[in-house]
């Protein structure tokens, strides 16, 4: 009996935090919690009660707010050997979490027994069967992850089923082996899951890690052979190399597989969700992640964006719409007129013969030939097109900038500048001091022109990277091409600058973040 429908239980709360950089506030995590719940998540796992005050917050938060539709899951292990499970004071705290589920983790690789544990074969399938059975009585789901399972099973595949069997016993609703250490292969999944999923139809779930990038692999090959309930985290995370990533395994059990979940509704979000997570935890989402990723839909080089034009289908392996991202085209020396014509689609209707995209794709190429580079500065792009249909306002003048960096003796090095803009006729002086000459030219810049632009506030400049053009790239002395990143707080765009002077090159990046702004977001550049 192989299900059609898969539950997906999230683990980001739990096993996510895990991973390096994973770090989450109360508020975040309940935010995210409230999140997972809209987007048709089955389970959400908060952690375990007793860790710390976060977690018993987070616990008793959601006791007086429920959610709508997922169920909320507390983790814990099984009691200690030679002891009661009414009394161990781990389950007590599972239990005072008042949730729904729980998670009750169970040891079942032998090795880990006598040496971890310190205890007897027998004595771990006791304590797994009364902490199991005894959840079950207080009204509790009980989820069973068995750790180690694939080590255990391959070392000792009896004991292993052993455990399957107690957990089974004592009422565990949903028995999920766990590739502990991450080591196991999709086709070691699909034996071991043909065995087990025989002997416990309907009743087995998968738990897998990344650290043979078959995260992903894993839990599909485990579907596959009838697991009904997949684990994993957004985007990823987790110990070590990370979770099955749920932001891949939900599409693909949709989209190329066939199976059903209760996200299936809510995938147009998932783009969204991913992006939410990563900025919960301060972590720039990885562009090049499968379905959710910037990149994940971006094509390069004017031929492929010529067959975009004409019919997306043959060159993308889904509508990205599906799952909320969407197509983009790279630009480069390379990009025909074709690709021009595409990214003007935002300011009317150009063809590849019109004179407009002509113009812009001789300027595109002049000015890549100087070490200029737009895929990843779209904002300065979309200012050079607003330039050449003459809708570019700019923000100010530049009359001149000053800086001045010293150093005396082994004292850290420190810079002042001023800068003399005109705006509307109007001189305006601003002034910065600081460390490096960049940030101290962006607070002059800011200085001078906050008083007539107090929206400049609105902007972070959130990265900055230099990269050192050699002579062929920037085809004469050498150069520096600047990035910027800037955001509000519900944006960032990025901009680029080349020179060979590093302060000029930061310079024009600035600028074009400030116009951009500006052009696009404060003024009506149509008009
Ligand atoms: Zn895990």
């Amino acid at each position: 009996m192989k299900s059609s429908k898969i539950e997906i239980f999230d683990t980001t709360l739990r096993d996510g935090m895990q991973g390096t950089g994973v770090h989450f506030t109360l508020k975040d995590k309940l935010d995210i919690a409230l999140m997972l719940d809209d987007m048709g998540l089955d389970y959400i796992e908060g952690g375990f009660p007793l860790s710390n005050d976060v977690e018993a917050a987070f616990f008793e938060r959601l006791k007086k707010h429920p959610f709508q539709n997922a169920k909320l899951c507390a983790f814990g292990s099984t009691r200690k050997p030679h002891s009661r499970a009414d009394q161990d004071p781990n389950i007590r705290a599972v239990l005072e979490a008042e949730t729904p589920a729980v998670t009750v983790v169970g040891k079942t690789w032998k090795d880990h027994v006598l040496q971890v544990l310190k205890t007897s074969l027998e004595e771990n399938l006791e304590m797994i069967f009364d902490s199991v059975s005894y959840l079950t009585q207080q009204g509790r789901e009980v989820i069973f992850d068995l750790e180690h399972f694939f080590d255990g099973y391959k070392d000792d595949p009896d004991y292993a089923l052993q455990v399957l069997q107690t957990a089974y016993e004592a009422g565990a609703r949903v028995l999920v082996p766990c590739d502990t250490n991450g080591g196991v292969l999709a086709e070691e999944v699909a034996e071991i899951y043909q065995k087990i999923c025989a002997l416990y139809p309907g009743k087995i779930g998968s738990h897998f890690h990344n650290d043979l990038n078959l995260g992903v692999a894993n839990s599909l090959a485990s579907v596959r052979e009838g697991s009904i309930h997949v684990q994993g985290t957004i985007n990823g995370w987790g110990e070590r190399c990370g979770n099955a990533n749920l932001c891949s395994i939900v599409p693909i059990l949709r989209y190329k597989m066939g199976f059903s979940t209760n996200m299936d509704s809510h995938l147009k979000d998932l783009t969204l969700l991913s992006r939410f997570v990563s900025e919960k935890a301060n972590i720039i989402p990885d562009r090049r992640q499968p379905f959710v990723g910037e990149a994940a839909f971006s094509h390069k080089a004017g031929q492929h964006a010529d067959v975009l034009l004409k019919n997306k289908s043959l060159m993308e392996h889904m509508d990205p719409a599906l799952v909320g991202n969407n197509s983009q085209v790279l630009l480069s020396g390379l990009a025909g007129k074709g690709t021009i014509a595409l990214k003007m689609n935002k300011f009317g209707q150009f063809d590849k013969s019109s004179p407009v995209v002509a113009e812009i794709t001789t300027i595109l190429k002049d000015k890549e030939a100087q070490g200029y580079e737009y895929e990843a500065a779209e904002a300065s792009f979309e200012l050079l097109i607003l330039k050449v249909l003459q809708k570019f306002r700019p923000l100010f003048d530049l009359d001149n900038y000053h800086l001045e960096s010293f150093k005396t003796f082994d004292t850290q090095s420190k810079t002042v500048g001023r800068i003399f803009v005109t705006v509307d006729g109007r001189r305006y002086m601003g002034a910065g001091v600081g460390i490096g000459p960049v940030g101290v030219l962006d607070a002059a810049l800011r200085n001078a022109l906050e008083p007539v632009y107090p929206f400049l506030n609105e902007i972070t400049l959130t990265d900055f990277s230099v990269r050192v053009l050699n002579a062929e790239e920037s085809h004469s002395e050498a150069k520096v091409r600047v990035f910027i990143t800037s955001s509000t707080e519900e944006q960032s765009w990025d901009t680029v600058g080349v020179s060979a002077n590093i302060v000029e090159a930061s310079w024009e990046a600035l600028v074009d973040s400030f116009n951009y702004y500006y052009n696009f977001k404060i003024r009506d550049w149509e008009n």
